[in-house]
């Protein structure tokens, strides 16, 4: 793993750029997008729109873009998400115009720019790491498209130190790359993007090389230091805290399309299709029967769902339900049965700060069973195949004595995230 201490062993005489991000990054840096005023790194006037028009882009038999369609607000940071190889960075290198779609149409503030070359298009961008010049200084670095811009000397030098200072590396400016944590040179990096005041930021998986903490961090700055310049961004991660927390609209794609783009809490809490809702979060399956009136009865309740009627459902179902939502409470011995929701007994119990993930085995409940990708730390859990298996989060404070072995009745909270076609 990366680690964020400067200088550290074995950064020294790590290889330099790949040849191809080198190539973007000279690409990119080295033609004016517009004029470069000295001084200037306040608010962008004039911050352009994007519209991605139904790209497709094949690579032999593999769609890697298969109709995408979105649009970015002036301004707008829209993160795409989605799981590695469906056509994240394929739509992100289209638009920064690397890649030529085989059909589709990019706008770029209303003007079609399908045809336009790259370094005509004025778009800054950061790649995932390590994208800098071994050989040129941090400020050198920040300094390099206006160098090809043929900014003079010292204006160059004052802007690129102006930009390091923006960034919070002014002590820096002198330091190679081998000499900067991995959190430090991804924030040249992206000192070295705004340089040229590019129209349109493109970042793709920027942090993931980075260690957990830096990557909180600096995902705040870079969030915090958007909004303040209000430019256009594209930022691409297979990470949903990433997204979630970052974006003003989450686009989660799959297979070349986008799935679902809207704002962080409805792609959580109203996804439109059970792939959105188990790649963003987990989420229980319980098998749920639709009644009248847009409801499902499921764990003997009956809960609101929205546009069941859209969805061409009837009968019987999967009801989505996401652990927080799952209200767990400890049955006393000899207790009666009857009663809302299902009985079961709590097989594991994560501490995990505010809440407390709780595992519970339902005798019951055959199929229920748990998705997503806070899922992955369930696998080691075996139920028998006559159980079903629900977790929820529960507020720590609130947690009481759920020790494993507890009996338990398990009902829902809320309406359930979503109905889908039993799997
Ligand atoms: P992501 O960034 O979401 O992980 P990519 O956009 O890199 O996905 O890739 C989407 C699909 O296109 C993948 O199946 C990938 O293997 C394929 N692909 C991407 N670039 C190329 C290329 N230059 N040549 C062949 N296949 C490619
Ligand atoms: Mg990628």
């Amino acid at each position: 793993m990366a680690d964020d201490t400067a200088g550290g062993a074995g950064k020294v005489d790590r290889a330099g750029p790949a040849g191809e991000v080198d190539a973007a990054v000279e690409a990119a840096l080295s033609e004016p997008g517009g004029p470069v005023a000295p001084g200037s790194t306040g608010p962008m006037d004039g911050a352009v729109g994007i519209e991605m028009r139904d790209l497709r882009r094949s690579y032999g038999a593999v769609r890697a873009l298969d109709g995408l369609t979105l649009t970015i607000s002036p301004g707008e940071l829209v993160a795409l998400l989605g799981p590695s190889g469906c056509g994240k960075t394929t739509a992100l290198r289209a638009l920064a115009g690397f890649e030529r779609p085989d059909s589709g149409q990019l706008l770029v503030g209303g003007v079609d720019v399908t045809g336009v070359p790259a370094n005509k298009r004025g778009m800054g961008m950061v790649f995932q790491a390590y994208s800098l010049f071994p050989n040129l200084t941090a400020l050198d670095n920040v300094a390099f498209g206006l160098r090809l811009r043929r900014m003079p000397a010292r204006r160059r030098r004052a802007r690129a130190g102006e930009l390091l200072e923006l960034v919070g590396l002014g002590a820096q400016a002198g330091q190679y790359p081998h000499q900067l944590s991995g959190g430090q040179q991804q924030r040249v990096a992206l000192a070295r993007a705004l340089a040229i005041e590019p129209r349109v930021l493109l970042l793709d998986e920027p942090l993931s090389a980075l260690d957990a903490q830096v990557r909180a961090q600096l995902r705040d700055e870079i969030r915090s230091l958007q909004s303040r310049l209000g430019i256009t961004t594209l930022f691409v991660t297979h990470d949903q805290e990433e997204a979630l927390s970052m974006a003003d609209r989450v686009g989660v794609m799959r297979s070349g399309r986008l799935e679902h783009l809207a704002a962080p809490e409805i792609v959580y809490g109203w996804p439109e299709t059970p792939f959105v809702a188990e790649f963003v979060g987990t989420v229980n399956r319980l098998p749920g029967r639709l009644a009248g009136g847009d409801t499902v009865e499921v764990t003997g309740q009956r809960l609101p769902v929205l546009e069941v009627g859209a969805q061409g459902l009837a009968g019987d179902v999967d009801v989505l339900v996401r652990p927080e939502a799952v209200v767990v409470s400890p049955v006393p011995d000899g207790a009666p049965a009857a009663g809302p929701g299902v009985l079961g007994k709590v097989v594991q119990r994560s501490f995990r700060g505010a809440t407390t993930r709780v595992q519970v085995e339902l005798p019951g409940l055959a199929r229920a069973a748990v998705g997503g990708r806070g899922s992955a730390e369930l696998a080691d859990l075996a139920t028998d195949d006559a159980s079903g298996l629900v977790v929820a989060d529960v507020p720590t404070i609130a947690l009481g004595d759920l020790a494993p072995g507890t009996q338990v009745r398990v009902t829902l909270a809320e309406r359930a995230v979503l109905v889908s076609a039993r799997i």
